[in-house]
């Protein structure tokens, strides 16, 4: 046996649930393709003057506990959003957007709730279209589907989403300060420090299991094949990996998951964002205008290809973020990245008249193309129409042997998030310690 458990992957859940192992004193290996840890939570290098622009996750959604703790473990804190929130009227104009966006998305999409069986938002959005009073909240809820949940509504659950909107999430928003880069340096440097052996580029091509024994075929950057074997395996990979098929990049199980795992894949679909940093020599948004939108947070501008946009409000700085989601990042992904980048720079000048000032003041852009990443196959996960309890069935052992985790098999409103990722990778791990009889 090389380890007791194998870890494959290691993103946020992988580090977590690592770490949490090697600290019940198991022998733990994780097995990462990367030649980094982190995954989906990955901040550019350089940081200018304390801000970094995070290629994946950047807010913290709700109370968050798990990052919380390892925020303040890392000796640093969060910062709540604040600022102004503005939107394009229909003439196009920027104007004060007092409602509250998820709040607004909410009043229509929880009356999903009451059907008698689930449908596509898509379909349940249609219900409302004779409505002339609900104009304006289907196109909030539209909104919200694709960007918040980078889902397409043809395909995503109306009940899904009205039953996370119900359960409470808090949808408040957060930012690490200095971003995501010193909670991951403390995961890593807790994992070393409790004995976890890293393999990084190392690519997961085929997982043999049975009862109480796996062997994990693998690849290394230099073309190297390896079978490592444990006594379980801790499956961190993202959905999008998992349910890829047809060439060399399938990660194959041997024998195959069991139907009901199968089916769940089926159900849980990889939404898709287009992310652009893009930063500027100073933030001269605060200024056009007299200073209209010196204290501005997002601007949200649901028609265009970028629909929002985004300061680092309450922090000063000369970073904006454009964002796309859903069927308009996936409809912007045959670009280039750097005709993305210049789309989000002179789509940002636009909204103030000023994309001359805008070409002047930037001075660089970066993004990363996460749908077309092997490793990652799109941004985060949403639940398809039916797939009621399908992140239940995704995340529920096989066999005592093998164990699954990640954000796809959050099941408490998580889905989709760090937090949710770290949580799950906390819970695998208990559960394979249990299993193990390993003690605390
Ligand atoms: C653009 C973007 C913006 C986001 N914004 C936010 C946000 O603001 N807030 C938030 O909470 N969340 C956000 N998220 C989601 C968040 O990043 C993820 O939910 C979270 O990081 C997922 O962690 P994970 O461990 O489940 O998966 P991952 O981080 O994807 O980890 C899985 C690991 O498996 C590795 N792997 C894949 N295939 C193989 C293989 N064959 N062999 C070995 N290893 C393999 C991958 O390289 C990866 O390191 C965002 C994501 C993206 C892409």
């Amino acid at each position: 046996m090389d380890a007791d458990v194998l870890v494959i992957g290691g993103g946020a859940a992988g580090l977590a649930a690592a770490r949490s192992l090697a600290r019940r004193s198991l022998r733990v290996l994780m097995l990462e393709a990367r030649d980094r840890t982190g995954g989906r939570v990955w901040p550019a290098a350089p940081a200018r003057a304390g801000v970094a622009a995070e290629l994946g996750a950047e807010f913290i959604h709700g109370p968050a506990p798990e990052t919380m703790k390892l925020l303040r473990d890392a000796g640093t804190a969060a910062a709540g959003t604040a600022g102004e929130s503005w939107k394009c009227g229909e003439d196009g104009e920027l104007q004060r957007d007092d409602d509250d966006f998820i709040t607004g998305a909410a009043a229509i999409l929880e009356r999903a709730r009451e059907l008698a069986a689930d449908e596509s938002v898509d379909r349940f959005l249609r219900r409302f279209a004779n409505d002339p009073a609900a104009r304006e909240a289907i196109a909030t809820a539209r909104a919200f589907v694709e960007g918040f949940e980078a889902a397409d509504p043809a395909i995503a659950s109306a009940q899904g989403i009205a039953d996370e909107l119900a359960s409470g999430v808090d949808f408040a928003s957060a930012r690490p300060l200095a971003g995501y880069g010193p909670m991951l340096e403390l995961l890593r440097s807790d994992c070393a420090a409790a004995g976890v052996q890293t393999s990084l580029s190392t690519v997961v091509r085929r997982i043999s299991w049975r009862r109480n024994s796996v062997a994990v075929e693998t690849r290394s950057g230099d073309g190297e094949s390896r079978t490592i074997r444990a006594r379980a395996a801790i499956v961190t990979l993202p959905v999008g990996v998992l349910r890829h098929s047809g060439d060399e990049s399938e990660v194959v199980f041997d024998p195959g998951l069991p139907e009901g795992k199968r089916d769940a894949l089926g159900s849980i679909e990889m939404g898709h964002v287009v992310k652009v940093a893009l930063w500027f020599r100073a933030a001269f948004w605060e200024q056009v205008q007299s200073g209209r939108y010196r204290d501005a947070a997002f601007f949200r501008c649901i028609g265009q290809p970028f629909a929002a946009y985004w300061t680092q409000s309450p922090l000063r700085s000369g970073l904006i973020v454009a964002w796309a989601g859903g069927p308009k990042a996936t409809a912007l992904n045959a670009g280039s990245q750097e005709e993305l980048i210049g789309h989000a720079l002179e789509g940002f000048g636009a909204l103030f008249g000023e994309a001359a000032r805008a070409r002047k003041e930037f001075e660089g852009g970066v993004m990363h193309d996460w749908g077309h990443d092997p490793f990652a196959r799109g941004a985060y996960s949403y639940v398809a129409v039916g797939g009621g309890d399908a992140r239940a069935v995704l995340a529920a052992p096989v066999d005592d042997t093998l164990f699954f985790a990640g954000e796809a098999t959050s099941t408490d409103g998580q889905g989709g998030t760090v937090n949710g990722a770290l949580e799950t990778g906390e819970r695998a791990a208990r559960e394979a310690a249990a299993v193990l009889g390993a003690t605390v």
